[in-house]
Formats: structure tokens, sequence, C-alpha cells
């Protein structure tokens, strides 16, 4: 059973469903962008996400500096920050649109779809995560976690199940409404167009980076997930704070940026359609989980699991986001196989995080680690 876990490729990447949707895109066009060396995806729950700048300089107006907050949490419609000094701020979503991320109000993920395992908080108890397995690979990495004690679950209490599929319909249908109205007024939101993968290689044979940009990043679209970076045989892209940029020409034949992005087209064959009729996406089983010995954002199941792959090696390596303590509650991604670093990641940080950008970085630096042809070599 095992060996089925272990393929050769060597590491698991947590993330928000766009993450998601970029690494299954990256494993869909691997002969073209180059073998991924995400293994197993563990993805995340998620509504919406917050420019780190603008947060901060929210928070400031009020007089609360970021570096005092101890924990955010986004629960019961607002947004909560918990001090360091025992105070709590507390604010109504409907007042944080002014540092909502554009991207995200077009976003019709809920519950990481394309994952193997999809964890959040959604309709389990306090301290508890709720967990979708999603693919046999995750199952059995559910099922070995709680054999070998990393972690407990429970049944999902048919209430959970209403509300989550409560809060998922809600995205959809509220986001597909603003889908609508961009596109009455601007271009199309291209993700959403239903084509095949014939059609796909023919839509971006000749799109470079100048098109990504024109699609995607100007528009408001990019989720920084850094998916364009990583696989940029050229290494021209930059992401440094708020978008990607381009640090050079482009070759003739090249359009790997516009093939990996989770915002450019999505084939039936990378998202099946069928998902747009299933509210929670296809999943195998649902359980409300927890990990006594981590303390994470919920139930600390996301980091027990990673430490239970990284201590069965069924993975080598993890991308999780730790936060830069130069910059607090900025995400910082790290690739690591140490469990320690894992579990001082624990805990959401609401601020997109480049997730892939950390992949490339590393092998630029270690390509004995990975497999010949994971990620494209630099020409
Ligand atoms: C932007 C965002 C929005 C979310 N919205 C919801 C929601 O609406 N409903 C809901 O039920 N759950 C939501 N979640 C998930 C929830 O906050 C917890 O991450 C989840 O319940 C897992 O908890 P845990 O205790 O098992 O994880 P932990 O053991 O605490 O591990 C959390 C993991 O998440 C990773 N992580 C943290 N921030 C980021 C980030 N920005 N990008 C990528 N990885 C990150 C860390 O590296 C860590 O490995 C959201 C998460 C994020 C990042
Ligand atoms: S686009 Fe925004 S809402 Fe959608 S998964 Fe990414 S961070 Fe979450
Ligand atoms: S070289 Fe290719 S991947 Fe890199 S920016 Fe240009 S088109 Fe994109
Ligand atoms: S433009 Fe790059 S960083 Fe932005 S969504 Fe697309 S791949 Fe991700």
């Amino acid at each position: 059973m095992d060996n089925n876990l272990k393929d050769q490729r060597n590491v698991a990447l947590v993330g928000t469903p766009c993450h998601i949707i970029a690494a299954e895109k990256m494993d869909h066009y691997a002969e073209v962008l180059g073998n991924s060396p995400v293994d197993f995806k563990l993805g995340l729950f998620c509504m919406e996400n917050f420019s780190h700048f603008y947060l901060k300089e929210f928070l400031s107006e009020k007089n609360i500096e970021i570096e005092s907050i101890d924990e955010f949490r986004v629960e019961k419609g607002h947004l909560w920050a918990y001090l360091k000094n025992g105070n709590v701020f507390k604010l109504p979503l409907s007042q944080a649109k002014s540092f909502m991320r554009k991207n995200c109000q077009v976003c019709m993920d809920y519950t990481s779809e394309l994952a193997d395992l999809s964890v959040g908080s959604v309709g389990s108890d306090q301290g508890w995560s709720t967990v979708i397995a999603r693919t046999e690979k995750g199952l059995r990495a559910l099922q070995k976690a709680e054999n070998e004690g990393f972690i407990d679950t429970k049944p999902f209490e048919e209430s959970g199940l209403n509300l989550l599929t409560k809060l998922a319909k809600k995205k959809k249908t509220e986001n597909q409404e603003e889908i609508k109205k961009r596109e009455s007024v601007a271009r199309p939101v291209l993700y959403r167009r239903y084509i095949n993968d014939e059609e796909f290689m023919n839509e971006v044979s000749s799109c470079q980076f100048a098109d990504l940009k024109a699609d995607v990043i100007d528009v408001g679209s990019c989720v920084l997930c850094g998916a364009c970076y990583c696989v940029c045989p050229e290494n021209i892209i930059s992401i440094e704070d708020r978008r990607p940029q381009l640090k050079g020409s482009c070759p003739p034949e090249c359009n790997l940026c516009y093939m990996a992005c989770p915002r450019t087209y999505l084939s039936q064959e990378v998202l099946n359609r069928d998902l747009d009729q299933k509210t929670l996406g296809d999943y195998l089983k649902i359980v409300s989980a927890r990990a006594s010995n981590v303390k994470g954002q919920d139930g600390g199941v996301v980091t027990a699991i990673l430490n239970y792959l990284l201590d069965d090696n069924i993975t080598e390596k993890v991308v999780v986001a730790d936060k830069m303590d130069e910059n607090p509650w900025k995400p910082n991604a790290i690739l690591t196989s140490s469990v320690e670093d894992v579990k001082k990641a624990a805990g959401t940080k609401y601020s997109a995080c480049p997730v892939f950008k950390v992949i490339k970085d590393y092998y630029n630096k270690n390509p004995q680690d990975f497999k010949d042809d994971s990620v494209k070599e630099v020409s």
C-alpha cells in the first residue's frame, strides 16, 4: 500500500484552492511543463484572502500594529484579530473589502476540490478540523495518520455537512454573479471558459508573458501563486511584492507561464465541469479530526498529516507557509524536511503566498534533489 503513496516525486504542498488548481495543471501538462515535483496536494478551505500591505495599513489606522497580533481568525462573518495583550479586534467582513484581494471575488472553489485531502474548520467543533479525503492516496494517508497516532478522527455531523455545503454554494453563487458583472464591462474571466485539452492547446499556443499580464495580472485575476515563476525556463519572471513582472525577453516558442497559470484556461480534463454541479466536488469521505500534540489553527491536522508523511518517508519535503520574521503575518513559503519547521509554520496567514516560487528557488540551488526532468531546467 505504501508503495502506491511513494512514487518517484517527493514534495507535499499545502495551499489554498487556487494553489491546488495550479499544482493540478502543472501535473496534467507535465510533458510540456516538466514533471512537477508536487506529489501530494493538501488543500485548505478558502473564502477569501487579504492583501498584506492594505491589511497592515488598515490596522495601523485603527492604532493596531500588526506585530502586536497573536492570531487572526475569519469566522462568523468577521475578521478577528487576537492581540498579544489580550484585547480582541473584530471587523465585519463586509467592512474588509478595502483589503480583500480582487482575484478572490471570481474564485469558485471553496474546498480545494482538486486536492488529495482538503482541510478547513467549517462544520467541525472548535479545536477540530474538517477533513475531506478526495483521492485514494489522500484517504490512505488520512487512515494511516490515524492508525499511527498522529491524529484522532470522529464522524462528521450532518449539521456540519449542511453548513459546509451552504458556504461552498454561497461562494459559487456570489462569485459567479461577480464573474458575470466583470465580463459585462471588461475581459472574460478565462478560467471559466468551457474548453477541452485540444482547444486549450490551440488557445495558449502563442500566448506569452505579455498575454498573461493582459489576461490575468492587469485584470485583477492573479492569485500570486508563483506557478509562472516556477515553470519559466528562462528565469525571467520576478515576483517582488504584489505582482509577477517580466525581467527579460521571451524566446519565440515559449508559452509555459501562460499554460501553467491557474487563471488562464482550465480544460475539462483538468477541472471536470461535472464539478460545477457538485458543491463540494468529488470526495470519498469526510471526517472531523484533530491532533492532540500540535498547536494549529484549528485541529492542527494539516501539520500532523505533513509530519506523518515525512515520518513515514512518503514524502521527502513539504512546502508550508511560515511567517516572515521581518514582516509579521506576511506568509513566507518554505520547502523543508524538518518536522520542527512544519510545526513552526502551523496557523493561518490570511494573505497570498507564492508557494511555487520556493520550489523553483530550491531547484535552482539543489537540482540534484529532484528527478531529472522535474521543473524545467534553467536554459
Ligand atoms: C487564506 C485562507 C483562507 C481560509 N479560509 C477558510 C474558510 O473560509 N473556512 C475554513 O473552514 N477554513 C479556511 N481556511 C483554512 C483554515 O484557516 C485552516 O488552515 C484549516 O482549518 C487547517 O487548520 P489546521 O489546524 O489543521 O492547520 P495547521 O496545522 O494550523 O496548518 C495550517 C497550514 O496552512 C498553511 N498556510 C497558512 N497560511 C497559508 C497561506 N496563506 N497559503 C498557503 N498555506 C498556508 C501553513 O503552512 C500550515 O501548514 C483558510 C486558510 C487560508 C490560508
Ligand atoms: S483565489 Fe482567493 S478565494 Fe480563491 S482559493 Fe485563492 S486565495 Fe482563496
Ligand atoms: S520565457 Fe516563457 S515562461 Fe518565461 S516569461 Fe517568457 S513566455 Fe513565460
Ligand atoms: S500570473 Fe503567475 S502568479 Fe499570477 S496566478 Fe498566474 S501563475 Fe500564479
